[in-house]
């Protein structure tokens, strides 16, 4: 249905009329528009929680180098130091023509290793030996009291070294004492590197002599040289010629790594490879139950060797629960918003459109009974065209009949009139009875006809109105019933004086006579009629009570009075034809007012007469 409204102030407003626009409105309440702020608020969603999660990534990664550099920082400071004691070590033999075992062993143990320096495996000697010295050197170190010394591993070679110091000389350490470390390549490798350029040398990985068959550890050992005093030491030639020996010390790895790390933070897990990233190369894994999702790897120069330490660990480790969640918790609040959102636009969606098919469906409903409703109005005034139709014909048939009645009538009684006074000697009795019997009905019927006629006349009598005085028309009906009036010994008043109304008068004297005639004619017989006329106003009427103290009206009969030729008695009783107060009801309608009643049967009536102000 197209409706069309005024147009308020607030439609006028460019932005209501955008948002009124019906392109918009289409959209806001179509079945698409959930469907796509859910869309938005996803998209939304998404956006938020990828740039959290990158925040989150970022300061993770951040806090993973900071972590890596520190661990990478106390890893190499640490070697530093170690490297510094062995340089210690060659002081020792530098200030000394002879270092004895116990010389040794006391620089070693001031050193408190334990307590100091964990995870350094001991501090040890290893001599260079030709050949040629390897007997005396065998008898001299059995001589200070170990006679089962001997070099190891046995066989042949043109260059021998030998452990001979090894502090502290536990159990462990004496495994390796004698131990020709040059018969391994790579304790060789890093032994020849180290004399060659007079510096600190780290081996490659190694399992160290010292190792038994438990808690097997992966190893390293730095080398230091010490050349015979006083020696020229410019070339690599000059630097292998004067080579005596190395101060060195082994590493059991993972000691080694407990000792830097201590008890710091379990938040990185971490791997040591020596050399290259390869599996082989594995010098140490710290233990951890860490699954890394984040990478670093850093390389450390460490006396001559590179170690590459791959860092790993994950948000969750590095930056605590509370902050790598959020990106997650983001996600699942902007989800539950967006999913609310949209049930919440469905269902109101859902109850527009309900509302908008109850509207329809009431304006359908409203539409029909509309179109009945002016169906049945156009039925009732053709109704009313055929029943005015009806009722003019009926009219005017009514006063045809009676006015055409009216002389057979007439001719009827006279000549049973005549019948009767000049044929009544030759009638017998049964015949004067019947020409009697015809006389007084055609009287009757008379009577009737002419009540008919001035029924029917006040329908066709053109006469023009005029200012009718009440009390003068009063008057003249107390003087026609004189006589009535004065054989029942009955009291007229009027109690207040008549208006003037406009009306016809004859009419308008008919109305009083009709209702005065009666007050007279159905007078209780057991008491002289008291018959009262009074007058009172409002805004608008008249009212003309004519009140009377006869046989009085049952209720149930108030309006059939009124009806014409509806008779409450026979013509036994009270002679009538039931047409006095039609005439009186038409009368008054006539001039725009009514008639009503008001009785108590047994005590009087009371008939009022409404008739319009206006033509006072
Ligand atoms: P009728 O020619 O019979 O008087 P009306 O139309 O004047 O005809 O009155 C109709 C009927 O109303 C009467 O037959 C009578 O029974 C009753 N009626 C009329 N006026 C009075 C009255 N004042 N008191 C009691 N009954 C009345």
């Amino acid at each position: 249905m197209a409706m069309t409204s005024p147009p308020l102030a607030a439609e006028n407003h460019p932005v209501s009329r955008i948002a009124a626009h019906p392109a918009v409105v289409r959209l806001l309440h179509g079945p698409v528009t959930a469907w796509l702020i859910l869309a938005a608020g996803l998209l939304i969603t998404f956006a938020a929680w990828h740039t959290s999660a990158r925040a989150t990534e970022q300061a993770a990664r951040e806090r993973l180098q900071l972590r890596s550099e520190e661990i990478a920082n106390a890893i190499e400071s640490r070697m530093v130091l170690y490297e510094q004691i062995l340089w210690g070590g060659i002081g020792l033999f530098n200030a000394n023509d002879t270092v004895s075992r116990r010389a040794f062993n006391q620089y070693v143990n001031t050193l408190n290793l334990d307590t100091h320096w964990p995870g350094v495996q001991g501090i040890g000697f290893a001599r260079a030996l030709s050949p040629d010295l390897i007997a005396a050197h065998t008898l001299s170190v059995r001589a200070e009291g170990f006679p089962d010394y001997t070099i190891s591993p046995p066989g042949e070679r043109e260059f021998y070294t030998a452990i001979v110091y090894l502090e502290p000389f536990d159990w462990r350490n004496q495994r390796a004492f004698g131990y020709d470390m040059w018969s391994n390549p790579v304790r060789r490798d890093a032994m020849s590197k180290s004399m060659e350029s007079g510096k600190a040398h780290t081996s490659g990985i190694i399992t160290l002599v010292q190792e038994t068959d438990e808690d097997v550890q992966r190893g390293f050992l730095t080398y230091v040289p010490l050349y015979r005093r006083g020696a020229p030491l410019e070339t690599v030639e000059q630097r292998r010629a004067a080579i005596q020996g190395w101060v060195y010390a082994p590493f059991r790895m993972n000691n080694l790594m407990a000792g830097i790390l201590g008890s710091s933070r379990d938040d990185v897990r971490f791997s040591i490879y020596d050399d290259a990233v390869i599996a082989d190369n594995l010098l140490y894994d710290k233990p951890t139950t860490i699954a890394p999702d984040l990478k670093e790897v850093r390389t450390l120069n460490l006396q001559g060797r590179q170690w590459h330490v791959v860092f790993g660990s994950t948000a969750n480790q590095l930056l605590g629960r509370a902050q790598s969640v959020q990106p997650n918790m983001i996600a699942a609040a902007g989800l539950i918003v967006d999913l609310l959102l949209f049930s919440i636009l469905r269902a109101l969606l859902g109850m527009h459109s309900k509302a908008e098919r109850i509207v329809e469906h009431r304006t359908a409903e409203l539409k029909e009974t509309q179109t009945k409703l002016q169906q049945k109005v156009v039925e009732g005034e053709q109704l009313v065209d055929v029943l005015f139709k009806a009722n003019e014909e009926l009219s005017q048939f009514a006063y045809i009949a009676s006015h055409d009645m009216k002389e057979p009538l007439r001719m009827v009684s006279n000549f049973t009139s005549l019948l009767e006074d000049e044929y009544a000697s030759e009638l017998d009795e049964t015949a004067a009875l019947y020409v009697r019997s015809a006389r007084e009905a055609a009287q009757r019927m008379q009577l009737m006809v002419n009540d008919m006629l001035e029924y029917a006349r006040i329908d066709h009598d053109s006469e023009s109105t005029q200012s009718v005085d009440l009390n003068e028309q009063f008057q003249r009906v107390c003087e026609d019933l004189q006589e009535a009036l004065g054989r029942s010994e009955a009291r007229v008043r009027r109690l207040t004086p008549l208006p003037t109304v406009l009306g016809n008068p004859v009419r308008l004297r008919s109305l009083l006579q009709n209702l005065l005639g009666n007050a007279l004619k159905y007078h209780h017989p057991g008491r002289k009629p008291d018959i009262t006329v009074a007058a009172r106003k409002d805004n608008e009427n008249w009212y003309i009570a004519i009140s009377d103290n006869g046989i009085g009206i049952d209720e149930r009969y108030y309006e059939r009075v009124f009806q014409p030729f509806k008779r409450l008695h026979s013509s036994d009783e009270y002679p009538g034809t039931g047409v006095g107060l039609a005439i009186c009801r038409k009368i008054a309608r006539e001039l725009g007012g009514d008639i009503a009643l008001e009785s108590t049967p047994g005590s009087g009536s009371r008939f009022t007469v409404r008739l319009p102000k206006h033509s006072a």
